[in-house]
């Protein structure tokens, strides 16, 4: 059979791999179930104004994905992006003008909060931690009490970063991929924060969907697909108006609809996860409402972190299990909004909030947690998702690495 590839989950992943294949020109057709690409990551409309279905953050490591928005999104400069800036409580971080590592590794020197003696010994923690190789997986706990982190700086520093980049907290998460992003984080300018200025469909998705129509490519959406089986020489798609076959096919769902999609492809191992909520609390304030930096992190208290996306759109998110999800939407709201009035005195109350809860938001990137390949035992079948093997905890780079990986196997080797 001819190559023709079908990519089932038009999430970062899915299109990741749909663009590069059709970049390479072979036929491909993107089955997405929604009627929104992004999957998790993906814009909606509330109130007149374009949120996402959850506040990301992207950091300068994240090569692929940062390369592919840089082809695909139509929009000028489509990120906020600046040197690491940490204000959680009374810690402040702020990275210096010096060549990788060094602007770190001044900034913590001259950090404010923390004792002169915690900061010198997390920068003898950070100065190991690139080249840091571990014999066996632990806990990010473990490995901070390893390296005499604890106190302040953990609180402050380490627990803030581990869930943001692992969204697991440091009592569990993995030790081995905590120093994998801290690693990529203290190259280049790795640890730069990048904040969309757009909406997350716009951000890629879109662009990207056009583009691969371009090639002649397919992309489908509002079309579920009911299973994938084995065909003669491929695989047969099925959706409830269609039944094609294609040489190839790659599964791009999230893990917990992988069991759905793949019933009658028992060579699939499924994956054995637990998972991580995220929660995003939009409040929309007048127009002329800013925060006095554009990321604001909290140690104690509801919202982790508060970010201000301009216009007087304030989004709070909170990672991870807390009692947050035990409280009724208006009540989290409410105290959210005490809690931006902690840091904008005199702030009115807010035009609209918005409560959104993603309940499976990523795998809990646990010690020693067991990622498929994106190679199956069926020759010709993939898996792409950011909870497939790769050095990222789940996030768009994850994402898109794994979409990327997929479409490399595929491509004819050149
Ligand atoms: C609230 C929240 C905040 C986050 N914050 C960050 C952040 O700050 N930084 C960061 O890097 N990452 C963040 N992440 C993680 C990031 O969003 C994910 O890692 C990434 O979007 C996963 O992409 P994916 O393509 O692997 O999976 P998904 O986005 O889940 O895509 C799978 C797609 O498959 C579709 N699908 C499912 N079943 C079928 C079917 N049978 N037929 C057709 N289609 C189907 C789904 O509709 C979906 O569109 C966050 C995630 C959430 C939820």
């Amino acid at each position: 059979m001819e190559t023709r590839v079908a990519v089932v989950g038009g999430g970062y992943a899915g299109i990741a791999a749909a663009f590069s294949l059709s970049e390479s020109g072979i036929p491909v057709t993107l089955f997405e179930s929604s009627k929104t690409l992004g999957g998790r990551a993906r814009g909606l409309d509330c109130n007149g104004a374009r949120i996402d279905n959850g506040q990301h953050i992207l950091l300068g490591c994240y090569r692929e994905t940062l390369a592919l928005i840089g082809k695909t999104c139509k929009i000028p400069e489509p990120f906020f992006r600046m040197p690491l800036e940490l204000a959680v409580d009374s810690f402040h971080l702020g990275s210096f003008p010096l060549p990788p590592p060094f602007d770190l590794l001044f900034g913590l020197l001259f950090s404010k909060g923390i004792s002169l003696a915690e900061k010198l010994r997390a920068i003898r923690f950070m100065a190991k931690a690139g080249t840091l190789e571990l014999e066996a997986d632990t806990s990010v706990e473990t490995l901070l009490e390893y390296h005499e982190q604890g106190g302040d700086i953990t609180n402050f520093l380490w627990k803030p970063l581990c869930i943001a980049a692992l969204n697991t907290p440091i009592e569990t998460a993995s030790a081995r991929v905590f120093l994998a992003v801290l690693k990529d984080g203290l190259s280049g300018r790795g640890s730069d924060i990048l904040i969309p200025r757009v909406d997350l469909s716009s951000l890629f998705p879109a662009g990207a969907a056009e583009i691969i129509r371009r090639n002649g490519g397919e992309i489908l959406t509002s079309s579920p697909v009911r299973f994938v089986r084995k065909s003669s020489g491929g695989f047969e798609v099925s959706t409830d108006s269609a039944s094609r076959h294609f040489s190839h096919a790659i599964l791009a769902v999230a893990p917990q609809h992988l069991a759905r999609l793949a019933k009658d492809l028992p060579e699939i191992k499924l994956p054995d996860f637990g998972y991580q909520p995220i929660c995003t609390i939009y409040s929309q304030y007048p127009e002329t409402t800013r925060l006095p930096r554009k990321m604001t992190g909290f140690s104690q208290g509801l919202a982790q972190w508060l970010i201000d996306r301009g216009s007087g759109l304030i989004a709070a998110v909170i990672s991870a299990q807390g009692r947050h999800l035990a409280l009724p939407q208006s009540e989290l709201a409410s105290e959210i909004h005490e809690e931006i009035r902690g840091v904008v005195p005199g702030l009115p109350p807010p035009l609209w909030q918005k409560v959104i809860t993603e309940k499976r938001a990523t795998f809990s990137c646990t010690v020693d947690v067991e990622r498929p390949e994106q190679t199956t035992a069926l020759p010709g079948l993939y898996l792409a998702g950011d909870y497939t093997a790769g050095k990222y905890p789940a996030t768009l780079e994850a994402a898109i690495q794994s979409g990327l990986a997929c479409a490399d196997h595929i491509r004819p080797r050149t």
